[in-house]
């Protein structure tokens, strides 16, 4: 938390030194290595900065995938355990190498539900032995971003912003802190495939990347015929969901992509990255410009789209009427909401409202 505060503090400076635009960083601590994820804006407009970001090596901690290495305030063992990190999947941001076999780094503690240390995604900082640290290639084919404050999931490959789906991360509770996701940088490390969790919940085309944490499809329950029911889950996304895991829509967007296109080309493609940013205070989403396509279907569809061929309506009713975002003020678009497939930008005013929400958060 206390980082946190540092970071807004930072922002705050910069924007009274009449900086026109906050850039916000997930952490405030410089190590100084181009396009590290800890010090690239978290910005998705800045497709370039992204991808070199995710194709970056990443600092991990060896180790089992499914265990956790602990962070200590000072350079012994016997000192203050300060946060965890999960081993092969999780990066970690290597702030100092000491003389005498320490390094000190900084991550997004990955403490879980059987962990004896209780600190559930807080951003820490901490020692941890030098020896156990090694840096890892990322695959240079596809990376993916996760934001917690749009709650959407960027699809990268070779270079482009490929399209845009929705999730829902973890929901904490005042009682389940743990349900929390995670932030920070990770690789995929390993292909799960279909399971059942104990409330009978069904998730496909599972992808490991921290632990108990997985990327998957959003959930279904089967109803008493025996039909998989999504629409509770599907409803969602978009949302703060899950226990943790990334739920990712099954709904093809207008480039063909989904939970399974993603299962169907990551499996040989282990160590590809995946980066969760934290939805800190104070972080403001712009709004489009009002000349931004749009596109309606308005006797048929009651949401708006970014792609006039967009599968929330069949083949056969393409290409939907182009119109302009600044359009969707009018009075006969006002009753439209945004497409749950294809993921067009949110109202002017939806944006105003998380703007408002974060900018209060800040204070
Ligand atoms: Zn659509």
């Amino acid at each position: 938390m206390q980082i946190r505060c540092a970071a807004v503090l930072a922002v705050l400076v910069l924007l009274a030194a009449g900086c026109a635009l906050a850039e916000f960083t997930p952490a405030a601590t410089v190590c100084g290595k181009a396009y590290c994820y800890w010090e690239t804006p978290m910005d998705i407009t800045d497709t370039e900065a992204v991808w070199n970001m995710l194709i970056q090596p990443m600092t991990v901690v060896e180790g089992n995938q499914k265990t956790q290495e602990l962070l200590y305030a000072e350079p012994d063992q016997k000192s203050r355990r300060v946060g965890e990190v999960t081993c092969q999947s999780q990066g970690v941001h290597v702030l100092e190498t000491l003389d005498n076999g320490w390094s000190l780094v900084e991550c997004y503690s990955a403490s879980n539900g059987n962990s004896r240390l209780r600190v559930w995604g807080d951003l820490v900082k901490g020692y941890i032995r030098t020896d156990k640290l090694v840096e890892v290639e990322s695959r240079d084919r596809f990376g993916l971003v996760v934001d917690k404050l749009t709650q959407r999931l960027y699809v990268f490959g070779d270079g482009k912003l490929l399209t845009t789906l929705r999730v829902s991360t973890g929901a904490p509770t005042k009682w389940r802190p743990r349900y929390e996701t995670a932030s920070g940088e990770y690789h995929l490390v390993s292909m799960v495939g279909s399971f059942v969790d104990d409330s009978g919940l069904h998730s496909d085309y599972a992808i490991r990347f921290n632990d108990g944490d997985l990327l998957h499809a959003v959930p279904y329950r089967l109803d008493a015929n025996g039909n998989k029911s999504y629409s509770r889950y599907e409803a969602l996304l978009g949302t703060r969901a899950s226990a943790g895991c990334i739920r990712v829509q099954r709904r093809a967007t207008p480039e063909g992509i989904n939970m399974r296109w993603l299962w169907n080309r990551l499996g040989n493609q282990q160590r590809t990255r995946l980066v969760i940013w934290e939805d800190l205070p104070g972080r403001q989403l712009s709004i489009p410009a009002d000349d931004t396509p749009i596109y309606v279907h308005m006797s048929l569809s009651n949401y708006y789209h970014r792609s006039p061929e967009c599968y929330q309506l069949g083949e056969k009713f393409w290409p939907f009427e182009p119109i302009t975002y600044g359009q969707l003020e009018e009075e006969a678009y006002a009753h439209l909401t945004d497409c749950f497939c294809c993921n067009p930008p949110l109202r002017k005013k939806e944006i105003e409202a998380i703007n408002a929400q974060y900018a209060a958060e800040a204070q």
